[in-house]
Formats: C-alpha cells, sequence, structure tokens
C-alpha cells in the first residue's frame, strides 16, 4: 500500500542520528519491528524509495522513525539530517521479516537497532522482557543509540560493544564466536539479528557454529 506522510518534527539522538515524527496516515497497519520504504518529496530524490523501520508501536498515534545518515553516500539520509517538519514522503509498505517471536538475545550493530526498538519496548510495556539480552555493537561509545532507554528497561540484560575505541564499562571487539560463547548461555532460544555489511552473515554463522538452529534465527537481509 502506498501513503502520503508529512513530517511533524526531527531531534537527534546521537551525533548522526535523528527521531521522525511522521502523521499515521489511516488504514496503516503493520508489526512491531516491520519497516515501510520512504521516498522523500524533495526534487532528485522523488524516486529514490530507502527502507526504514517503524520504531514506533501500532497503536500510536504518530509514526515514528530512527534514521541514521551517511553523508559521505550523497543519498536520502544525507538529505534526512536537515528535513523540516512539513516535508512529505510516499510511504510504500509495510514488509520486512522481523516480527516478535518472544524474548530471546538481541544482537544489533549500528542502526540494525531500529526493528529491536519498537520490539523491546512492547515487552517492556507488558512486563515479558524476562530472559530479553541486548547485545548492541557500535564503533564508538557516541554512536550508540538511546543506551539510556535500554539500560532504563527492567529485566533488560544490555551488553555494549564498541569497536573502533575503547571506553569505561564497555566490552571492546566483534560480536564473534568467542564472544558469543563468553555472553551467551543458552544457544537453544531465538536469537534476533539486525545490521549493516556483513555483520548479520558473520554473526548468524557463529551462532550456528554455537548450535542455534536456524529455525530459532530471526533476520533481515539487505541491509
Ligand atoms: C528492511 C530495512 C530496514 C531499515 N531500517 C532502517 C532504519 O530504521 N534506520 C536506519 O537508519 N537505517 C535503516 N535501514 C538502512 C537504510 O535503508 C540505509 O542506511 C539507507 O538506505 C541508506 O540510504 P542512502 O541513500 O543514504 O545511501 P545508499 O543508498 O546506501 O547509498 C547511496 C550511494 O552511496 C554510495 N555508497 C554506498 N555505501 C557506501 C559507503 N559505505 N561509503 C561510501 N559510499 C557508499 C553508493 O554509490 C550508493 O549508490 C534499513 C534497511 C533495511 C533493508
Amino acid at each position: 500500500m502506498t501513503y502520503e506522510i508529512v513530517l511533524k518534527d526531527r531531534l537527534p539522538v546521537t551525533h548522526d542520528t535523528n527521531k521522525f515524527t511522521f502523521n499515521k496516515p489511516e488504514g496503516l497497519e503493520f508489526e512491531p519491528g516491520q519497516a515501510a520504504e520512504l521516498s522523500l518529496n524533495i526534487e532528485g530524490f522523488k524516486d529514490e524509495g530507502r527502507p526504514f523501520t517503524f520504531t514506533s508501536q501500532p497503536d500510536d498515534h504518530d509514526l515514528e522513525f530512527v534514521i541514521k545518515s551517511y553523508p559521505d553516500h550523497n543519498g536520502v539520509t544525507e538529505q534526512m539530517a536537515n528535513l523540516t517538519a512539513g516535508t512529505t514522503a510516499q510511504l510504500d509498505g509495510p514488509f520486512g521479516a522481523i516480527t516478535d517471536h518472544g524474548p530471546g538475545v538481541f544482537l544489533a550493530a549500528g542502526a540494525g537497532i531500529t526493528p529491536f526498538i519498537p520490539i523491546l519496548r512492547k515487552h517492556d510495556r507488558e512486563g515479558t522482557m524476562d530472559g530479553c539480552t541486548l547485545i548492541f555493537s557500535n564503533k564508538t561509545e557516541e554512536d550508540i543509540i538511546m543506551r539510556g532507554e535500554w539500560e532504563s528497561m527492567q529485566n533488560l540484560e544490555t551488553i555494549f560493544t564498541v569497536t573502533d575505541s575503547e571506553a569505561e564499562g564497555l566490552r571492546h571487539g566483534q560480536v564473534d564466536k568467542e564472544f558469543l560463547k563468553d555472553h551467551v548461555k543458552d544457544f537453544d532460544q531465538t536469537f534476533y539479528i539486525c545490521g549493516p555489511g556483513g555483520f548479520v552473515d558473520d554473526v548468524r554463522a557463529a551462532l550456528k557454529d554455537l548450535g542455534a538452529k536456524a529455525d530459532n534465527i530471526v533476520t533481515e537481509e539487505g541491509w
């Protein structure tokens, strides 16, 4: 389905990530974790649809997206960093393979946290956080999206790791087989994986080597 949406508000979340609030069109339904393609009504970008995840709950009054900008791509996300209220966009969707399959280990890298924002907020709201662990990998401490919200969620175990710097209280290094062996007790549970580049492939392969079943891995290709 195609809808037109209007930007109400943009607020910074980190140095390169913003939270966008749009009006929610009538009739739009989606599940926490799903995404839509957004095409900005800006000259030169109308045909440049890109996938982004709804971070609001399906029954919220507005639509929320959390979007990381990559100025070096000279693409859509560079434009998004400067959007002002009133900008319109075309929304096509919903779609997406990541939905809530109950408690488990949520493995995210960078903006790959976005499908887990509505899923973990739902568990927080419903009091079903027991058994949820968030392993969140970033380049530096400054890149961690919504760290305060994750740390304040009751019963959510959080493990933050950074790859390109050292920071007090944070693990350092890649989420690889050794890391997973050290931080995950049970490989017979649900694993959610989301992130750009090779993160999904590498983590999925490591989990399978450690005994995780393919059917218990919830992920999305193409980030
Ligand atoms: C289902 C799904 C949901 C998603 N949800 C979100 C979300 O909620 N929030 C979010 O922040 N992201 C999300 N993403 C990722 C997001 O879609 C991409 O970051 C976005 O499409 C990038 O768009 P862009 O136009 O800025 O750059 P791109 O379309 O990636 O690139 C534009 C051009 O830049 C060049 N380029 C590409 N990569 C590089 C590079 N590494 N260095 C230099 N140049 C490069 C290429 O020439 C390319 O043609 C999601 C992805 C998927 C698949």
